[in-house]
């Protein structure tokens, strides 16, 4: 059986293509490998498979007696069922280290990069492999959908130059163009059930022994949400009402550079202990913020101390 390659829970455009380039790359250096992913792409990497005529991994819901490399996550909360009788062989990521451990040596490439196939593009490199033109397309939008179009606080030079290199694999000319096209594709909700868009960018976190939901929708404008967040705001309380201490959605504004942060919780004061901003009501505009990784989750970890 092939080991599996497998990003996280809610996958998004990184995790999705990071499965796909890695499982291209381990099987040129001779792994028996399969891409696989934790549900449906949502409409964002729909958008880039079809734009480079990519095919979405299969779906797969447990991986017991499995090995795994992982790509984008190494924690047990992203992680599917049967992972206690898996075996993982190797992780490509650029989050905190997680919680999964291994009883064998791994292979194990954990950059404090944007995105991780910046780190994807390095091993390409370092193994001296040609990264095949439609997959190169692939990681360079993944690369752009992480950094919010170099814009997040976790864009590094690595990002960049990356990026640079994967554009002139894949042909494209105007990367920003691209990028944008990307966002106002990720930004429609037309059609979306509150429970999908809740789930779209969607983490589990154990904070201080209480769990923790932070989801993220990124848009072109927040006036475009107008329409949907009475229902959201809904969706957030039913969901933490699941068993969740708290659950937090940011609707981040990609060119106003800030997020709108809807709260449900059992101790709203968290939301002010982070970020040092009143809290009245069930939202707050957090300036500035626009990455879970580096400046919310952090952030909270704190507060929940
Ligand atoms: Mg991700
Ligand atoms: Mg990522
Ligand atoms: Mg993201």
């Amino acid at each position: 059986m092939s080991a599996l390659v497998l990003g996280h829970m809610h996958p998004d455009t990184d995790s999705i293509i990071s499965a796909i380039a890695a499982a291209d790359l381990y099987s040129k250096r001779g792994l028996d490998v399969t891409s696989v992913a934790q549900g449906a792409p949502a409409p964002e990497t729909a958008f880039v498979l079809e734009r480079f005529g990519l095919t979405a991994p299969e779906v797969v819901e447990n991986v017991a007696g499995r090995e795994l490399y992982l790509v984008d996550f190494s924690d047990l909360a992203q992680s599917p069922a049967g992972m206690a009788d898996a075996t993982v062989m190797g992780i490509v990521d650029h989050h905190k280290l997680g919680d999964i451990t291994t009883s064998l040596p791994l292979e194990a490439w954990i950059w404090p990069v944007g995105c991780t196939n910046t780190v994807l593009t390095n091993m390409y490199d370092f193994y001296g492999v040609e990264i095949p033109r439609p997959i190169a397309g692939g990681m360079l939008c993944a690369i752009l959908s992480d950094t919010v179009m170099f814009k997040s606080p976790t864009c590094t030079d690595a990002d960049k130059k990356a990026v640079e290199k994967l554009a002139r694999i894949a042909g494209v000319d105007d990367v920003m163009a691209l990028g944008m096209e990307m966002f106002r594709v990720k930004s429609a909700v037309d059609g979306a059930s509150m429970k999908d868009l809740v789930f779209r960018d969607f983490k589990d976190f154990e904070m201080n022994g209480k769990k923790v939901g932070i989801g993220q929708l990124e848009v072109v404008d927040l006036s475009l949400l107008d329409g949907v967040k009475d229902g959201l705001k809904k969706e957030i309380a039913r969901v933490k009402a699941e068993g969740r201490h708290s659950v937090f959605l940011l609707l981040t504004d990609i060119m106003k550079e800030g997020s709108e942060l809807l709260l449900a919780s059992d101790d709203p004061s968290v939301v002010e202990k982070a970020f040092g901003v009143p809290v009245s009501g069930d939202s707050v505009w957090l300036d500035g913020v626009m990455s879970r990784k580096k400046q919310v989750v952090p952030n909270f970890e704190k507060a929940f101390k």
